[in-house]
């Protein structure tokens, strides 16, 4: 398949609400190329999740997946990857916890969000059958993002204090738990 540009903040297409998928629509090769050129384009850029807007589609769909490896997140676990269509999510545990983020579409950035620590979503797969998980700690965060760009929001969106904001150079240098300094 193809690696595809990625879009970045100020493009219109990022602050939409994307459109659902039809069970169809879901199982149609269309979809499943989408799936792949996200794959594709995710490994590149070494993304640990992408959304189809991301790379232009304003549809409902989301990767995520943290390699064991990840160097760009360090303090994760190893997630297996996920296909989430049409996702809703609930809030299981407000308790707000907070990491550094970036985003292939902010890139060279990364800031200080908080977000609830336990969510459960609901979605359907690549097959078009529900599936629900229950996510806590980087996870959690991991997929909130994700499925933010599905409904038009950007992480730098829910950052409360603009000093948490900065340059990834200057976050290694000044900011970054021990963890990163392996990373470049
Ligand atoms: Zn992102």
């Amino acid at each position: 398949m193809a690696v595809k540009k990625v879009v970045r903040m100020g493009h219109p297409v990022l602050r939409e609400l994307a459109t659902p998928l039809s069970k169809e629509e879901i199982l149609s090769p269309e979809t499943k190329n989408l799936v792949q050129d996200m794959l594709d384009t995710m490994e590149v850029e070494e993304g640990i999740g992408i959304a189809a807007p991301q790379i232009g589609v304003s549809k409902q769909i989301a990767l995520v997946g943290v390699p064991a490896d990840s160097e760009r997140y360090p303090e994760t676990e190893e997630t297996p990857l996920y296909v989430v269509i049409n996702p809703t999510i609930k809030v299981i545990d407000e308790t707000p916890q907070g990491f550094w983020e970036g985003c292939l579409s902010v890139p060279g950035l990364r800031g200080y969000v908080e977000r609830p620590k336990k969510v459960q979503v609901d979605f359907l797969n690549l097959s078009g059958e529900k599936e629900s998980l229950v996510l806590e700690g980087f996870s959690a965060t991991v997929f909130q993002h994700e499925l933010d760009h599905l409904f038009g929001k950007l992480y730098v969106d829910h950052i409360k204090d603009s000093k948490e904001l900065m340059y990834t150079e200057e976050f290694m240098e000044f900011h970054a738990p021990e963890e990163y300094e392996d990373e470049e």
